[in-house]
């Protein structure tokens, strides 16, 4: 509830000082560029500035881990707008190094639940309904191979264009240095 207080308090101080103004953009991402990345918190404004991106330049999508597992899940149908509708003509994917979602798994998090008092009846349920959770929650173990899968992913789809391009570089999640993978 702090949080939500403060936000609110902000927000309107914002908006009546008109600091939006900097900020205004176009829909259509100035540079034809998504970013796929990381939701980690230390990449919020790091990652923009160490790629010279600024509001209105990209869409960026940021999902634990930078990872796609379900070719036909929300990330995914994301970057297909983004191609489709928005003009975006290259996609970068950025995993980064020290990521929460490396050696996760199913069962790390399933204790995690049970311990917040979600009932193991409940993940029972989910689990025999056909919801495969190991990868629901699959993480990763290298992160150059879990960004190389994704991008895999991508160019492989079979509903994006040929004329897309696809890129994969790990972040140091300190410095803000790529390294293309
Ligand atoms: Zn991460």
């Amino acid at each position: 509830m702090k949080n939500k207080e403060s936000i609110m308090e902000h927000n309107k101080e914002f908006v009546a000082s008109r600091s939006y103004e900097p900020f205004a953009a176009s829909v259509q991402p100035r540079r034809k560029l998504a970013i796929l990345t990381c939701m980690d918190t230390r990449l919020t404004e790091l990652l923009p500035a160490a790629l010279g991106i600024k509001n209105g330049d990209a869409n960026i999508i940021k999902i634990a881990g930078a990872i796609i597992s379900d070719p036909f899940g929300v990330t995914m149908r994301s970057l297909l707008i983004s191609v489709c509708m928005l003009g975006v003509r290259e996609i970068i994917v950025i995993g980064h190094k020290d990521c929460g979602a490396q050696g996760i798994n199913a069962s790390i998090i399933k204790e995690r639940m049970l311990s917040m008092g979600v009932s193991q009846e409940r993940i029972d349920l989910v689990e025999s309904s056909g919801i495969d959770l190991e990868g629901f929650f699959k993480g990763f173990e290298d992160t150059a191979e879990s960004v190389r899968d994704t991008v895999k992913i991508i160019k492989m789809h079979p509903l994006l264009p040929e004329c897309i391009n696809v890129f994969g570089f790990v972040m140091d999640p300190h410095t803000g240095e790529i390294e293309e993978v």
